[in-house]
C-alpha cells in the first residue's frame, strides 16, 4: 500500500504556506476551520499530545478534531496548566517520535502511568473533566508492527470498554478517564495465514476507499484498515483523487494493478476465492475485475515476451 501513500502525498493540494521554504521557522498558521470539531451536542473531550506539532491538545473524542479552548470557557489557571503539560509532555513525546538515543527513555516515561508527564496529564484531564467529560489519551506503541490493543487498563487492569462513536475504534477506562486506540490486533488468531481471506478483506477495503459514493466515514475506516496514513489531509487528497476526472485514469490503473496482484496470489494458491461472509457484492465485482485485470496484465506481459 506504499504506492497509495506516496501518490496521496504527491497529489495533495498543497497549502499556500508550504510553498514558503521557511515555513518551519515561522509561527504556525491558525487551525483551519475543517480541523475544528463541529459535532452536535457536547461529545466527550480527550487531552491528547501532538508532540508539539500543534498548540491545542484538547480534542473531540468523537471526530478527533480540535475543540477551541474558548468554547470551554477555560479559566486562566486552566490555560496555564494545560499549556504547561503540553510543553513538558510534548517534549518527551517528540523525543519518542525522533527515534534517536532518547527514544527508549521517552517511551518508558510515556508508558508508565506514574511518570511525571502522565500524572500531570491525568491532573489536567480532571480539570477539563469538571467542564465536560474528558479522557486522557494514554500513549501506546501503536506504530510497532506487532502492536496489539490492550484489553485491560494499564493502571488497575480493569477491562477497557469500546467507544465506537469515533472515527476510529477507541477503548476507554471510565474509572481512570483514560483512552487508548482500539482495533489493533495481530493476525495470528484462527486462520493465521490465509492469503485468500486477507486478500478478500483487502479488496473490499480498496473498493470502499475508491468508491466515491461511500460515506466519508466508511472510506476513512477502510483506509485505516489498509494501513494508510492517519493524516486527514492525505485522506482528503485521496478522496479528491477518486472524484477527479483527470486523475481517474491513473487511479484506475493503480487499482487495476493492485487487483491484478491480488488475483495473481489467489490463482497462485490454486484454491477458489472465499467470498466475504455476507456474499459481499462489492467483493464479487472486485474479484471479477481482479481476474480481468490479471488476464489483461498477463496478456500484456506475454506480448512483451516477459513470461514463458
Ligand atoms: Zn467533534
Ligand atoms: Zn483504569
Amino acid at each position: 500500500m506504499r504506492i497509495w501513500c506516496k501518490r496521496i502525498t504527491e497529489q495533495a493540494t498543497r497549502p499556500t504556506w508550504l510553498s514558503d521554504p521557511y515555513f518551519k521557522l515561522k509561527p504556525l498558521p491558525p487551525t483551519p476551520d475543517d480541523e475544528i470539531c463541529s459535532c452536535p451536542g457536547n461529545p466527550p473531550l480527550k487531552l491528547m499530545s501532538t508532540a508539539l506539532l500543534g498548540e491545542n491538545p484538547i480534542h473531540c473524542l468523537r471526530c478527533n478534531l480540535e475543540v477551541p479552548p474558548e468554547r470551554l470557557r477555560l479559566s486562566a489557571s486552566d490555560v496555564d496548566a494545560i499549556a504547561h503539560w503540553r510543553t513538558v509532555y510534548g517534549a518527551i513525546d517528540s523525543l519518542e517520535l525522533d527515534s534517536g538515543p532518547y527514544e527508549g527513555w521517552a517511551r518508558s516515561q510515556l508508558l508508565d502511568p506514574t511518570s511525571p508527564p502522565n500524572l500531570e496529564g491525568f491532573e489536567v484531564s480532571r480539570r477539563l473533566n469538571a467542564i465536560r467529560r474528558c479522557y486522557f489519551w494514554f500513549f501506546q506503541p501503536e506504530a510497532d508492527d506487532d502492536y496489539e490493543s490492550l484489553s485491560v487498563c494499564p493502571i488497575y487492569k480493569e477491562p477497557l470498554v469500546a467507544y465506537d462513536d469515533g472515527i476510529f475504534p477507541q477503548l476507554l477506562c471510565e474509572r481512570d478517564s483514560l483512552v487508548i486506540a482500539g482495533g489493533y490486533r495481530r493476525d495470528d488468531d484462527e486462520e493465521p495465514d490465509d492469503p485468500t481471506e486477507r486478500m478478500n478483506e483487502f479488496a473490499v477495503n480498496l473498493a470502499v476507499v475508491a468508491d466515491s459514493q461511500a460515506s466519508r466515514d466508511a472510506r476513512v475506516e477502510a483506509a485505516r484498515s489498509l494501513g494508510m496514513s492517519n493524516d486527514t489531509r492525505a485522506w482528503d487528497a485521496l478522496f479528491a483523487l477518486a472524484t477527479d476526472q483527470s486523475a481517474a485514469e491513473v487511479l484506475a490503473r493503480e487499482v487495476g494493478q493492485a487487483l491484478a496482484e491480488i488475483a495473481y496470489r489467489i490463482r497462485d494458491r490454486g484454491k477458489p476465492v472465499v467470498r466475504g461472509q455476507d456474499e459481499n457484492f462489492l467483493l464479487r465485482d472486485f474479484t471479477e475485475a481482479a481476474f480481468a485485470a490479471y488476464d489483461l496484465r498477463t496478456a500484456e506481459l506475454k506480448r512483451h515476451g516477459q513470461t514463458e
